[in-house]
């Protein structure tokens, strides 16, 4: 295993590391309610465990998780609920899930965002990917073009134009996807026996096929491999547009 994660190098490794793939990862997480069965760090869980994978292979450093993001939501009788706490599926009332403590507003993240950027461009990167929870990687997907020139970076983040094979990089929340992604990252982290047993009780604010019958280690290592592929090959075109 190399040293990939920007808080463990030393001023030296850092350098060393910059030299050979001035790349960066930036692991957009959440500290979110995602099922009964899968921790609330998912987010970051899937996407800094992803970027790890892909700096060993392609070059460049990983950064520590971030855990806010932006997110829909409603006061009500004065009590704010997020996107989550008022999917159908968790009644016919908004109710708070245990554990969320990411949300902030769509502006307050992008402003974060592009500090992230120009404070990694400032450091040395040519290259960042950002990548994670949906609506943060949405906030990233808009603006890479206009921070894109602003910098003088290049920026990415990991999704497809088309999701539907259900073998991307955290396409659905809690479901299916991203419950395989984290089996196969981190297994010891999953509680598939915390979720209902009986398959007519669909698992509060899930959002995407039914992990219960369609989730396994096997799909979500099926996906990191093939987008550590398509990855790889879009960050080699761009670390020769710099050379
Ligand atoms: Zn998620």
């Amino acid at each position: 295993m190399k040293k990939v994660l920007y808080e463990e190098l030393t001023p030296k490794e850092f350098l060393a590391r910059l030299e050979q793939a001035p790349i960066a990862y930036v692991p957009l997480g959440t500290l979110e309610w995602h099922g009964e069965h899968l921790p609330l760090g998912s987010d970051g869980i899937q996407s800094q465990g992803f970027m790890i994978e892909l700096a060993e292979r392609v070059g460049g450093i990983v950064l520590p998780m971030l855990f806010l993001g932006p997110e829909s939501y409603k006061i009500i009788d004065g009590k704010e609920y997020f996107h989550m706490d008022m999917s159908p599926t968790v009644g016919p009332e908004p109710r708070q899930m245990p554990g969320s403590a990411h949300r902030i507003g769509w502006n307050l993240f992008a402003q974060i965002l592009e500090n992230v950027i120009s404070r990694l461009k400032r450091a040395g990167f040519k290259i960042i990917v950002a990548h994670g929870h949906g609506p943060s990687t949405g906030v990233m997907r808009s603006n890479l073009e206009k921070w894109s020139k602003k910098y003088d970076v290049q920026l990415f983040h990991c999704w497809r134009d088309d999701e539907s094979d259900g073998l991307g990089i955290q396409t659905d929340h809690a479901a299916a996807n991203e419950t395989s992604l984290v089996m196969a990252l981190r297994p010891d982290l999953v509680q598939m026996e915390n979720l209902p047993q009986d398959l007519s009780i669909w698992p509060a604010a899930i959002h995407g096929k039914d992990p219960r019958v369609n989730a396994s280690a096997e799909l979500g290592s099926t996906a990191i491999d093939m987008q550590l592929e398509r990855m790889t090959r879009i960050l080699t075109e761009a670390l020769q547009q710099i050379r």
